[in-house]
């Protein structure tokens, strides 16, 4: 476009000098011209930089909406991979222990003790098959909640010790409930919430570490925290675990069992509440995860 200007302002100065006008009038309209083809110049460079501008941002948006569904694609694979094989694994655990106690003679003690295993792996699954549901019925928006008038302080506590009793952890659980708070809360959920956070504290943590775990009521507010003493979690990590199927590291280096549901149902079910969920790093080493609401 400059140089079909540029050809547009030749043009009339030659046919300028053709209709025989004066030298100075030639001048006069040849700084005229000159000044009309800088304009178009500065018109035409602006758009063309305001084009290029938006040439660009619409490539950067295209390729960033791509990446983000390439991440999703990714995540929803190793989602899958890890379901199939949390769900096979305690089938097949389970069917295994009955199948000795059905087969073999034992003693009564080592019978007591095959089927306690086998009744673990069963509450196992019903905790990933509740957290798939969850996930699902908050994606479909069809999940209700009802909330009543709660002693929080002896539910938390009643929810950890049926755990710990199920479980049987391999770390020490240590508890610092204040007694006596109340507030109106929906149980299933922070059945959840309470769950969910406990089971990471322990997954993520080495053999006989302490998960602490504290409720407390402080100045209208209350708060809920379950430390541990564990890998912790990088400070550039610590947005992205509340998204669903989010799991540090890749499924093929991760050896720990997980969906990366589990934070984000309780980050829906916090929030459901009025609540704040954080994250920040424990002293020297782990994680400290608190829910805290307003009352
Ligand atoms: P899952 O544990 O099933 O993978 P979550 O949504 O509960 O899914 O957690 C997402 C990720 O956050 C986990 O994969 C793990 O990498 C990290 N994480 C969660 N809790 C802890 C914790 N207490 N300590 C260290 N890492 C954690």
């Amino acid at each position: 476009m400059i140089n079909l200007n540029n050809e547009v302002v030749l043009l009339k100065t030659e046919i300028n000098l053709l209709k025989g006008e004066s030298p100075e009038e030639i001048v006069i309209k040849g700084n005229e011209l000159n000044e009309k083809l800088h304009k178009r110049w500065l018109m035409i460079s602006s758009e063309g930089v305001v084009f290029m501008s938006l040439l660009i941002a619409g490539v950067y948006q295209v390729r960033k909406t791509f990446r983000k569904e390439e991440l999703l694609g990714q995540q929803q694979k190793n989602f899958l991979l890890s379901v199939t094989h949390e769900l096979k694994s305690p089938i097949a655990s389970a069917k295994l222990q009955l199948q000795t106690v059905l087969k073999h003679e034992l003693e009564r003690e080592k019978q007591k003790e095959i089927i306690e295993n086998a009744i673990k792996d069963t509450e196992r699954l019903n905790n990933l098959v509740e957290n798939i549901l969850m996930a699902a019925k908050i994606d479909n928006k069809v999940y209700s909640i009802h909330k009543e008038n709660t002693n929080l302080s002896e539910y938390i506590t009643a929810v950890i010790n049926d755990s710990i009793r199920s479980f049987r952890y391999k770390q020490k659980v240590s508890l610092d409930i204040e007694p006596g708070i109340r507030l109106k809360i929906d149980k299933m959920s922070f059945h959840s919430i309470v769950l969910n956070l406990l089971e990471n504290a322990v997954k993520y943590s080495p053999e006989n570490s302490i998960v602490h775990i504290h409720l407390k009521k402080h100045n209208g507010e209350v708060k809920f925290s379950v430390c541990d003493e564990g890998r912790g979690i990088p400070d550039n990590e610590k947005k992205a675990i509340f998204n669903k199927f989010y799991r540090i590291g890749n499924e093929d280096t991760r050896n720990t069992k997980g969906t990366g549901l589990g934070l984000y149902i309780v980050k829906y079910l916090v929030e459901q509440h009025n609540g704040i969920l954080s994250v920040k790093d424990n002293t020297p080493k782990g994680s400290i995860f608190e829910v805290s609401f307003i009352v």
